[in-house]
């Protein structure tokens, strides 16, 4: 597999490359230079879920890793289902939170994982160190969690993290290490990024990071699509209309990768909150980010998202117009209004989805059959939807039961030499 990098096209990788290095010369984003053939997409939707991903992923990564490696890789990685869950009449939900981490981020996550394990080379040392303001640092920890030649180290700003999602992950030991930074979230990134200018300290502890954008885990996102075509009854896979909830834009990026490949899809919709930029670019043509807004559906508030020139170029080659995106975005007030209108419909939802439930009923139209992605278990987001629901949700066995376990984090400051000194103690 070769891929090209969006800034500078003259710039090829291998798959082994593009999912070491992350990014291209001047941060550009690696894109597949060739979209694969995989035939008859109805028997391709007929087989079970780890053999179709395996059948997918092997054509994307072709000659580099053998067949029977990336089978390997996909069955450690997709250890759990994607449901569909019928909402209503010509509505399903696709529930991507039956994970460890109770999120979507844990297919792309672990399948880096594997890749990353896949394509280095084991003798040398291998330290992936990244900031988190919540569910990325867990989905990574728990991927990495138990490969002991990958050493992980994850800061976080102390204090400012949920104390669930501190427990997801500030609680695994063994080659994971969690650093609660006196400091905040745009501190430790700093702090991350001040190492990996240190040309000297990424050498000596093989410094590499669990970026969002690596190609790995859009690539494992396509396989999720596919799976849940491959659920809803025959009749209904022909107009098929599909709200993502979005925010950095990857799931959107794999869901039109997933068209590109066959897959039978009418249209997508882009769903966001109020952080609507790319909504806004789609009506009017002016790419105008700005400040970003916090709101409940926290892992969404992006208002620069990175993915979004994959979905530029992948258009164009396709010759798909921009305007054949469905687009929406949705106020804190009408995602809670949603959620209590789902609630009374019988699902359980929190703010991620709902926002994608909601602006795929309104824009949903006769003799289609719709689907929303569920990114988020309910209880990930426990004391919204208990306030919103006036209920109290139980967590599910996963939260439970890290809840229940020690916080084994490092506190350090928000100083360079204290992070230095334990990247290099982590690997001795
Ligand atoms: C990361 C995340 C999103 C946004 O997904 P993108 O691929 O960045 O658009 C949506 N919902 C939840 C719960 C997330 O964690």
């Amino acid at each position: 597999m070769k891929l090209y990098n969006l800034k500078e096209h003259q710039e090829q990788v291998s798959f082994g490359q593009a999912v070491r290095q992350g990014l291209g010369r001047n941060q550009g984003l690696f894109f597949p230079s060739e979209l694969p053939e995989l035939g008859d997409v109805d028997a391709l939707l007929d087989m079970d879920f780890v053999s179709r991903s395996s059948k997918i992923l092997s054509a994307f990564i072709g000659e580099e890793l053998a067949a029977d490696t990336v089978t390997q890789m996909v069955s450690s990685a997709f250890q759990f289902p994607a449901p569909v869950a019928k909402v209503k009449d010509g509505v399903y939900a696709l529930e991507l939170f039956h994970g460890p981490t109770l999120a979507f981020k844990d297919f792309g996550g672990r399948f880096m994982a594997q890749s990353l394990a896949a394509v280095t080379d084991h003798d040398g040392k291998i330290t992936i160190l990244t900031a988190t303001s919540g569910d990325t640092g867990a989905a990574v920890a728990h991927a990495f969690y138990g490969m002991d030649n990958i050493k992980v180290v994850i800061l976080y700003p102390k204090g400012k993290i949920s104390p669930l999602q501190e427990k997801l992950f500030c609680t695994l030991g063994g080659n994971i290490s969690t650093v609660a930074v006196n400091g905040t979230f745009d501190d430790c990134q700093a702090l991350v990024k001040q190492a990996f200018d240190d040309e000297a300290l990424r050498q000596d502890v093989g410094l590499n990071s669990a970026n969002s954008i690596n190609i790995s885990r859009l690539m494992a996102q396509i396989c999720y699509y596919f799976e849940a075509v491959s659920q809803l009854p025959k009749a209904e896979r022909d107009s098929l209309v599909i709200a993502v909830p979005s925010g950095n834009f990857g799931n959107l990026t794999a869901g039109l990768l997933a068209k590109s490949l066959g897959l039978p899809v009418k249209r997508f919709i882009a769903a966001t909150n109020v952080n609507d930029t790319v909504p806004r670019y789609l009506q009017n043509g002016q790419w105008a980010p700005e400040p970003t807004v916090p709101t409940i559906s926290n892992a969404m508030d992006v208002s620069q998202p990175n993915n979004w020139p994959r979905i530029e170029e992948l258009c164009k080659l396709k010759g798909w117009g921009l305007g054949e995106l469905g687009y929406g975005a949705v106020t804190d007030e009408q995602t809670a209004e949603t959620l209590r209108q789902m609630d009374a419909e019988g699902y359980l939802c929190e703010p991620h989805g709902a926002i994608a439930y909601r602006i795929l009923t309104e824009q949903l139209e006769d003799g289609e059959t719709g689907m929303f992605l569920c990114t988020a278990h309910p209880a990930k987001f426990k004391e919204v939807v208990d306030e919103i629901l006036e209920k109290d949700i139980d967590l599910p066995a996963p939260l439970a039961k890290h809840n229940a376990m020690d916080l084994l984090s490092l506190e350090r400051d928000n100083d360079f030499e204290q992070l230095k000194a334990v990247l290099k103690s982590v690997q001795d």
